[in-house]
């Protein structure tokens, strides 16, 4: 068994597990740390926006117990995890990173928080997130920006910045993400984590805040691509209580990442995806990643998929309209936040509704709602989510297509490093660009993964390379993304994270 580090935040999730399982640690001794570490960091970095001390605590006890009792536990049993806020938690807030839904305590558990607690994985806390999902850099919470942990004046990448920030700065060893244009992957390519969307259907809904039903997906993140195939067995599976769950069993991750082996796969580079708007460094490095593939025992070709160039329009018209119509349930009667309008005596439902959903809501929710309404409305239907379902089509059609010739798909995974806080804020077109890499993939209902490729600029920045499977053979992530992990760590003498500066230091060199 590979030795602890001294450090327990520092150990891979894996390394956490096998000593827990031979009663090496305990699970109170492995949460303690984290939130020793929660402490001391997080008042710099603002991961999250809960966190459960007491519970994590309780929780890490009873698997203790269980343990010591001789119960046979499951993989991950004892070792912490945190959960983006859009997951609801019973007892624990839920607010999606808006206002609407601040001091809301849900009163029961996403299915995927189910799978967790009888996993015995004790849940440090909420994550922060761009209000309801929308936004590549968490600018749009409500309650002020997640940092980067490779250098805090800059985005660590949205939705989903709190799950890849927590794993940066060693907050904690495991995190949950949603991904419905890229917030699992985007994020994870900034900060040099590693992130799967599974397979639509793959990991159930329920309880997750909707913004776009047909497209979002909750998915594992984690520091090293097994330690996302051990969370991916937990969270996956059927839920009959989402209808599109895919009943069948979790594809075999754990085995491939385990196995991490590419010899005889075909690998596709997607022509459109790489060119135009990508950042030299980035694209340098993904050069580099395709060549080690290669050199692993892959076939590597270009594959044209032509229609992903109207992706990134399609996917601003089907989010928005689903969106619009997701958050129509804020209405300030049933849950969540509500506000009287000021100087209206007896006023009417919808006048409290307006002066709720005024407030409640930022900018980005309230021009997406509007721009949904908008496409949705009768006259503008056909015209516009009429022709973006089409063009959905026809990009699950380049899929098809592509996976006809090869086994995985490869791309970057965002056309650039992070980039600083403030920098594309008022403009949102900047902002969607970062997902036109990513989206494809939630419009075809297909997993992607994205994972380190290396330090891409000069100010010594990681990127991510993104790989892309047929829908349901998400192994095909792990065997890829495992056997390039392990090359790039020959090629950079240790995980791409390791070079990531000390928090403290970095902090303090900035005066902070
Ligand atoms: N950044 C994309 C958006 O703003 C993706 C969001 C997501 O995956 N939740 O819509």
């Amino acid at each position: 068994m590979t030795d602890l580090p001294t450090d327990l935040t520092r150990a891979t999730a894996a390394d956490l597990a096998g000593a827990l399982a031979s009663k090496t640690i305990s699970s109170v001794e492995v949460t303690q740390a984290y939130l020793d570490r929660i402490a001391a960091v997080d008042g710099q970095v603002h991961s999250y926006l809960h966190v459960d001390t007491d519970g994590a605590l309780a929780q890490a006890r009873a698997v203790d117990e269980r343990r010591a009792a001789g119960e046979s536990l499951g993989a991950l049993a004892g070792v912490p995890i945190a959960v983006k806020d859009v997951m609801t938690t019973k007892g624990l807030p839920t607010t999606c990173g808006s206002k609407i839904l601040e001091g809301w305590i849900p009163p029961y558990d996403a299915t995927v928080v189910t799978k967790l607690r009888e996993a015995g994985l004790p849940i440090l806390g909420k994550t922060n997130m761009d209000e309801f999902a929308m936004g590549s850099s968490t600018e749009h919470s409500a309650y002020g920006p997640s940092r980067n942990p490779w250098d805090l004046d800059r985005i660590p990448g949205g939705s989903g910045g709190g799950s890849s920030s927590v794993l940066a700065s060693f907050q904690a060893p495991l995190a949950t993400g949603t991904d419905t244009g890229g917030s699992i992957r985007q994020p994870a390519a900034v900060t040099a984590t590693v992130g799967t969307k599974p397979t639509y259907g793959g990991v159930s809904r329920y309880g997750l805040v909707a913004l776009a039903s047909s497209l979002d997906q909750a998915g594992p993140c984690g520091r090293t691509v097994l330690d996302t195939a051990l969370l991916h067995a937990v969270m996956g599976g059927h839920d009959p209580m989402d209808s599109t769950s895919i009943d069948a069993p979790v594809p075999p991750v754990v085995e491939a990442a385990r196995a991490a082996d590419v010899r005889g796969m075909r690998i596709g580079v997607v022509k459109e995806l790489g060119g135009e708007g990508y950042q030299p460094g980035v694209r340098a490095r993904f050069d580099e990643s395709v060549a080690l593939l290669e050199e692993l025992g892959a076939e590597v070709v270009e594959v044209s998929c032509p229609n992903f160039d109207y992706a990134l329009a399609a996917y601003y018209l089907i989010l928005p309209s689903e969106a619009s119509s997701n958050l129509a349930k804020f209405d300030a009667m049933r849950y969540g936040l509500r506000v009287l309008p000021e100087g209206v005596d007896d006023p009417s439902a919808e006048q409290v509704m307006a002066a709720t959903r005024d407030a409640g809501f930022g900018p980005e929710v309230k021009r997406r709602i509007i721009l949904g309404t908008y496409a949705l409305s009768s006259g503008y239907y056909d015209a516009y989510y009429g022709s973006a379902q089409k063009v959905r089509a026809l990009i699950a059609q380049d899929f098809a297509a592509a996976y006809g010739r090869v086994d995985v798909l490869v791309s970057p995974t965002a056309p650039t490093t992070a980039f600083k806080l403030g920098d594309k804020l008022e403009d949102p077109m900047a902002m969607y660009l970062n997902d036109i890499a990513t989206i494809p993939a939630n419009l075809a209902g297909v997993p992607g993964m994205s994972i380190p490729s290396g330090l891409a600029d000069e100010d010594g920045l990681p990127a991510g390379i993104q790989i892309l499977a047929p829908a349901t053979k998400d192994e095909r992530l792990y065997s890829v993304g495992a056997a390039l992990e392990a090359a790039l760590v020959d090629r950079w003498g240790g995980p791409i994270l390791d070079r990531a500066p000390e928090l403290g230091g970095a902090a303090a060199a900035k005066g902070a």
